[in-house]
């Protein structure tokens, strides 16, 4: 498939055209940004290894039945994938205490959630992706009830088929963030799931391997990333 202009450059990923329709190109770049960009790196690799990782997690869903908008890969750094237009609500699911959750109700990093845990945040970067209800998401028109249901639920089945991916390479899935798009007038998983967009914490020793290495200057970011990505394939592989 032709790769055409460009439809829309990230953060950390640009979406193609294509000569197709219902699909685009998107394309992982090494840039790695925190606190709404204000904190920007190029880390060598990492936009390879987060592609190879989204593709391999995509794939399992599918598997489980999931539906997702990759299609196939293209290259190393790039994939097809179905053309959504994205709904602007980041679906958050913890499992562990950490980040924002820590920092919002004051519980120690680290303290378990006693069940999976769902927030909402409204995807604005100039807004600084505020926390939202369901109220918020009808007030606003982002979704109807229908896709909000899906939406959460989906979300829920989702924690529970990665943290059993994770756990088998002894892996503590902490937690992630989710976006979803319309596809065909079907709601469907989009955008990636990656150490930039997931806690991911080593189950024996409790390092942290995802991208609070970047936002806490800890150092070694995409080592981490590849230590993540060759358990994947050490266990999932080919
Ligand atoms: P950001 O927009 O936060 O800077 P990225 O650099 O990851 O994030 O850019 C990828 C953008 O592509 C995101 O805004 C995401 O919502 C959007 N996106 C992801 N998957 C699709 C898709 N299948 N169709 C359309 N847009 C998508
Ligand atoms: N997250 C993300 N993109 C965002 C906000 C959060 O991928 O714009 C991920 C983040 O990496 C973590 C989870 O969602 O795995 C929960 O993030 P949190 O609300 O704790 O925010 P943070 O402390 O990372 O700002």
């Amino acid at each position: 498939m032709e790769r055409k202009g460009i439809l829309y450059e990230g953060k950390a990923k640009t979406l193609y055209l294509t000569d197709g329709e219902d699909f685009l190109v998107q394309y992982f770049k090494d840039d790695t940004t925190a606190f709404d960009g204000m904190k920007k790196e190029q880390l060598e690799d990492k936009g390879l290894i987060n592609c190879a990782i989204s593709m391999k997690i995509f794939e399992f869903l599918e598997k489980n039945g999931v539906k997702t908008h990759f299609e196939k890969m293209l290259s190393p750094r790039e994939m097809l994938v179905k053309k959504c237009e994205i709904i602007p609500v980041e679906v958050v699911v913890r499992n562990v205490a950490a980040g924002s959750f820590s920092r919002r109700y004051g519980v120690k990093e680290g303290t378990p959630i006693k069940e999976p845990f769902l927030e909402l945040f409204y995807k604005s970067d100039e807004l600084h992706d505020p926390m939202v209800c369901v109220n918020h998401v009808f007030l606003f028109g982002w979704a109807d009830r229908d896709e909000i249901d899906f939406m959460t639920k989906e979300a829920l089945k989702i924690n529970n088929l990665l943290r059993n991916f994770f756990a088998n390479i002894d892996i503590v899935l902490v937690d992630f963030k989710l976006e979803f798009g319309r596809h065909n007038g079907k709601v469907i998983l989009a955008d990636e799931i990656t150490p930039d967009s997931c806690r991911l914490w080593d189950k024996s020793t409790g390092e942290v391997l995802d991208k609070d290495r970047f936002r806490k200057d800890m150092g070694n970011v995409v080592e981490s990333y590849k230590e993540i990505y060759g358990r994947i394939m050490e266990r999932y592989g080919e």
